[in-house]
């Protein structure tokens, strides 16, 4: 392998290339995973943080509801308790090793943010306050909610951030804002650095790295109504695949019950944590049909679920009908004020409604990945998935799948795990760097793949558009990949989704210039989604079983002899392969999962 050679290598037309940039970590993703990582390893190593977007407008910031620890501040928890209702949660998919290392870990991690200066709120008595959450309980599952969820009043995520913001900026973290990263560079088992495209300038950057971590979020943007971020596209998982690595669980996608009519927006599960009602159109709380004793704060999986059957079954509000009510109103103005205020702003901006004074028609809305890149417990990416790790790359956060939720992720738990594995991936980098001095070598194509693909667009010019394929895509996954699936609409799917790769080939774009190029960008994530939504949809065709989010009409029941594993699934040649693995159980044998 002969070293990269900035000087030689040039020779796309057009594309300026930039000098190598050295840097013993480099992370991907401001959000609370990857600002959490630089945060520790910058303590005694030079760290770079690439982000698409500005750090704090990652997705991290639209965080709402709060933050899981069993602090027992106000109530009676126990770290048991937490994992019990996560491995239930999950529907028994959750690995319960880590699982424990979260929900023991939680009080440390949360209370380090505390010390940090975040801003949560408060108990009278000046502890950190905490609320109820869907499926958080006391005393395994036989106790009602428990208050577990530590929150900023309806903007926890945005207080975690910028209070990771100011902390790595103190510790001198070097931020490349606005950079988008298009390539790893993976050669024999050893992860050697990334290259990336400058937003703003315009140019491919060759990033030289001891260590790469990615924390590049989820891909909610792959469905039509999604409360995710524009940014949430899922490129790392596909940049993984690209590299020749394995993604896990793909299948499990989580949509959350409550987003704002039409628009997807989320209203906050803390909304129903402070007593909120769902109505349907006849005004009847239907959740007393579907889960007695848990009602409205039963897991999502099965809220939405709910929700959606009464949507299908004729009894959903709105112009198309598919919408019911979330009901605030008996919470007074008060309440509503000083809890929800973010929730009162987005109704009232979004669709002029005043929750003091009226319900808020809302639809599910796609939410969260289980799934992701196969990690182990401490962060360090797996070729097989399995146990051979990737040399020098971590992943943690929501594009990882260390698999903590399993088949259905706890509200609360999210935050947690982003914050919690991106400090332990941080942690596994500072024991790798004390003992691996050097830079792995730069192989001298290192930058071709990358440059192939920008030169490929933005010469492109076909007749298909981006934006038009784009939101086919979304549609497409919204009605055949949504809460409710099976083998019929997910094998029309797989050829839809094939169509859609075929045009994709023949895209023109109509802006050629480098500079704040989002024709550019936007194909290059879109070529990203149509990457591994296959993989969602492929395994979901496979899984014969309904379990957490993963809900076939076709097979309606868990089957845990044939499914109580992992799914694992690579892209070799155009081609997907699988294999499976188990999952690890310890305290908490499967059950019937009741609510
Ligand atoms: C509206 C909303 C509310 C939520 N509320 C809660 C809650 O109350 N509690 C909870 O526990 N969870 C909540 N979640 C889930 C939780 O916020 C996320 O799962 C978590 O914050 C993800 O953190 P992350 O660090 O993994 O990724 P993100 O915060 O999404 O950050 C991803 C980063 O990757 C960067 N990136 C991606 N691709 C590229 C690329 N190609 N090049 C360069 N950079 C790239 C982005 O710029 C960004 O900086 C919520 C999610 C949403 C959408």
């Amino acid at each position: 392998m002969t070293n990269f050679d900035p000087e030689t290598i040039h020779d796309v037309e057009g594309v300026p290339i930039h000098s190598v940039h050295r840097h013993d970590v480099v992370i991907v993703g401001a959000g609370l995973a990857g600002m959490r990582a630089a945060y520790e390893a910058s303590s005694e190593f030079d760290v770079a943080v690439l982000s698409k977007v500005f750090p704090t407008r990652s997705h991290s910031g639209a965080a709402q509801g709060g933050v899981a620890a069993s602090l027992a501040n106000e109530e009676e928890d126990h770290w048991e308790w937490h994992m019990f209702d996560t491995v239930k949660g999950s529907d028994y998919l959750g690995d319960q090793d880590i699982i424990e290392t979260l929900v023991k870990e939680a009080p440390v991690v949360v209370r380090e943010f505390e010390h940090m200066g975040c801003p949560f709120s408060r108990t009278p008595e000046g502890r950190i306050a905490q609320r109820k959450f869907g499926g958080h309980t006391k005393d395994f599952g036989k106790g009602g909610p428990v208050l577990r969820a530590c929150y900023a009043v309806d903007r926890t995520g945005h207080a975690m951030l910028h209070t990771l913001y100011e902390v790595c900026v103190k510790n001198e973290v070097r931020f490349y804002p606005e950079f988008f990263a298009l390539s790893l560079i993976v050669r024999d088992g050893v992860c050697r650095g990334l290259v990336a495209w400058d937003i703003i300038n315009g140019g491919v950057h060759v990033f030289h790295a001891k260590t790469v971590m990615f924390g590049t979020g989820g891909y909610g943007r792959v469905f039509k109504i999604t409360s995710n971020a524009l940014a949430n596209t899922g490129d790392g998982l596909s940049l993984v695949l690209r590299a020749g690595l394995p993604l896990e669980d793909m299948e499990f996608v989580q949509f959350h019950p409550t987003g704002l009519y039409q628009q997807g927006i989320l209203v906050s599960e803390a909304a129903r944590g402070e007593g909120g009602y769902l109505l349907n159109k006849d005004g009847e709380r239907f959740m007393e049909k579907y889960a007695p004793s848990k009602m409205e704060l039963a897991p999502r999986d099965l809220v939405s679920r709910s929700i959606q059957t009464e949507i299908n079954e004729g009894r959903g509000c709105g112009e198309d009908g598919c919408g019911v009510y979330i009901d605030l109103r008996h919470l007074g103005e008060d309440k509503i004020m000083k809890q929800l205020p973010q929730i009162h702003e987005l109704a009232w901006k979004f669709l002029g409604i005043d929750c003091i004074k009226e319900p808020i028609p809302i639809q599910p809305t796609a939410h969260y990945s289980m799934g992701g890149i196969p990690v182990d417990i401490d962060c360090q990416v797996l070729a097989d998935g399995k146990e051979k790790p990737v040399r020098g790359f971590y992943a943690a956060g929501e594009c990882a799948c260390v698999s903590v939720h399993g088949g259905n992720r706890l509200g609360t738990n999210s935050l947690l795990e982003a914050s919690l594995f991106g400090r332990r991936a941080g942690k596994s980098i500072v024991r790798f760097l004390r003992e691996t001095r050097a830079f792995p070598e730069l192989p001298s194509d290192a930058a071709e793949e990358a440059l192939g693909e920008v030169e490929r667009i933005l010469s492109a010019d076909g007749s298909e558009k981006v934006g038009i394929i784009r939101e086919e895509l979304q549609e497409k996954m919204m009605l055949e990949c949504g809460i409710f699936r099976d083998a019929g609409k997910l094998e029309k799917l797989t050829g839809g989704l094939r169509e859609l790769g075929k045009r994709f080939e023949k895209i023109g774009i109509d802006d050629r210039s480098v500079k704040f190029n989002y024709d550019l960008l936007e194909a290059i994530e879109l070529g990203h989604m149509l990457d591994f939504t296959e993989l969602i949809v492929a395994g979901a065709l496979r899984r014969e079983e309904s379990r957490g989010a993963h809900s076939r009409t076709d097979h309606p029941d868990r089957d845990d002899d044939k499914w109580l594993r992992h799914t694992l699934a690579w892209k070799r040649d155009g081609r997907i392969e699988f294999d499976y693995k188990p999952v690890t159980i310890t305290r908490f044998q499967p059950k019937e999962r009741k609510y």
